[in-house]
C-alpha cells in the first residue's frame, strides 16, 4: 500500500497535493521512542559544478537540501550517531520520530553546501569516510572514472567492453553503456570489476587523466570533526564487501577504523557498507572488527528495541534522490507500524 502512495507522491512532487497527502499520512506515524529513520545523501551540489564527476551521485541541490533540512528541523528530532549507538546498546532512548542524517563518501561538497546548512539549524551530521581517499587526491571512485571516460573520452570507432561494442555517438549511447557496464561492475568479483573500469579508462584516449578530486582531505575532515560532525568508517577503498574475500572485508573495515582513529582521534563503531553491499560473511567481518551498528541501502526505518546483534548490523536507510521535495521526504519519514516487520 505505502509503495503506491510513495509513487503517487513522486508523481505530484512539489505540488500542494503532495503536501496535503504528507500531512494526512502523518496521522499514521509511529510515535514510539527508539524508532530511527536514517537518511542517506551522497553529494549536495549544483549539477555542472564539478563536470568530471558523475552527476547521478548528486542527492540534492544546495537549495533543495536547505529546504529539506528546514522541514526536518521543524518536524523531527535530528539525532547524532552517538545517540543511535547509545540506543542500540540499550544505554539511552531515542526521542519519538528521531532522524539520523548520513552522508556516504565524504565528498568535497559536504563542507561547501551540506554542513553549513545543517550547522545553521543546529542539526548533527554523520559522514561515512572511505579512508584511503583523503590521503590521495588522485584516487577516484569507479563510478566517477567510468562516467569521466564515457562522457569526456574520445571513442572515434566506439568502445569494445563488457562483451559488446558501444558506438558512444551521443548521450543515449553513453547512458546505455554506463548502465550496462555499471551493472557488470557490481556483479563481478572486485578485482575483475576494477579491471573492466581500467580497460574502459585506458581506451578513452585521456592520457591517463582521471576525474577531478571528489573526497575531502584529512585537514578538512579534522575541521569538521572539531565542529561536531561524526566521521565513521565506510571501508578504506570502497569495494563491494560481498565481492571480496572475508579477510579482505575485515581488513577494509578494521583499516578504516584505524585510519580514523589515527587521523581524527575518534572512530565510532558504526559502518556504512559501500553501496549497501553485504552478506553473511560481511556481517561476520564487521562484528569481528568491532562494529556495533552498520547501515545498508535497504529501504525502511529501524525499531531498535529488541533488535538482536545481526539486526543492528543490517539497519535500513531512506535514500534521498534529486527529485525528492520536502513534502515527499516528509511522507517517506512516516514510520508505518507494518514496516518494522522483516
Ligand atoms: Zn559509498
Amino acid at each position: 500500500m505505502h509503495r503506491l502512495i510513495k509513487d503517487a507522491l513522486a508523481s505530484v512532487a512539489g505540488g500542494g497535493a503532495a503536501r496535503a497527502l504528507a500531512a494526512a499520512l502523518a496521522c499514521f506515524d509511529d510515535d514510539r521512542p527508539n524508532v530511527v529513520r536514517v537518511l542517506t545523501y551522497h553529494r549536495v551540489d549544483r549539477p555542472g559544478a564539478r563536470p568530471t564527476l558523475n552527476p547521478r551521485l548528486i542527492s540534492a541541490t544546495p537549495e533543495g537540501f536547505a529546504a529539506q533540512m528546514a522541514m526536518l528541523a521543524a518536524r523531527h528530532p535530528v539525532v547524532a550517531l552517538a545517540d543511535v549507538l547509545a540506543a542500540a546498546r540499550g544505554a539511552a532512548a531515542l526521542p519519538a520520530r528521531a532522524v539520523l542524517v548520513t552522508f556516504d563518501d565524504a565528498c568535497l561538497d559536504f563542507a561547501e553546501h551540506a554542513w553549513p546548512a545543517m550547522r545553521r539549524l543546529g542539526l548533527p551530521a554523520t559522514v561515512f569516510v572511505p579512508t584511503a581517499y583523503p590521503d590521495d587526491p588522485r584516487r577516484a571512485f569507479w563510478w566517477d572514472r567510468l562516467y569521466h571516460a564515457l562522457w569526456h573520452g574520445r571513442f572515434p570507432g566506439g568502445l569494445d567492453a563488457g562483451g559488446r561494442r558501444w558506438p558512444l555517438a551521443g548521450e543515449d549511447d553513453r547512458r546505455r553503456a554506463y548502465d550496462h557496464l555499471g551493472r557488470q561492475v557490481k556483479a563481478l568479483p572486485h578485482a575483475a570489476a576494477m579491471d573492466l573500469v581500467d580497460r574502459v579508462c585506458a581506451a578513452a584516449g585521456l592520457d591517463g587523466q582521471g576525474p577531478e578530486p571528489a573526497v575531502m582531505g584529512w585537514p578538512a575532515l579534522r575541521s569538521l570533526a572539531a565542529e561536531g560532525v561524526a566521521l565513521a568508517p565506510h571501508t578504506r577503498t570502497h569495494p563491494l564487501l560481498q565481492r571480496v574475500g572475508a579477510a579482505e572485508a575485515e581488513a577494509e573495515i578494521a583499516g578504516s577504523l584505524a585510519d580514523l582513529a589515527r587521523e581524527v582521534g575518534a572512530a565510532p563503531p558504526a559502518l556504512a557498507y559501500p553501496d549497501g553491499g553485504h552478506d553473511a560473511g560481511t556481517l561476520a567481518a564487521a562484528r569481528s572488527a568491532g562494529i556495533e551498528v552498520a547501515f545498508t541501502t535497504r529501504s525502511g526505518v529501524n525499531r531498535l528495541d529488541g533488535l538482536d546483534a545481526p539486526g543492528r548490523l543490517r539497519l535500513r536507510r531512506i535514500n534521498v534522490g534529486r527529485r525528492v521535495t520536502p513534502a515527499v521526504l516528509r511522507a517517506r519519514l512516516v514510520a508505518w507500524p507494518l514496516r518494522h516487520a522483516g
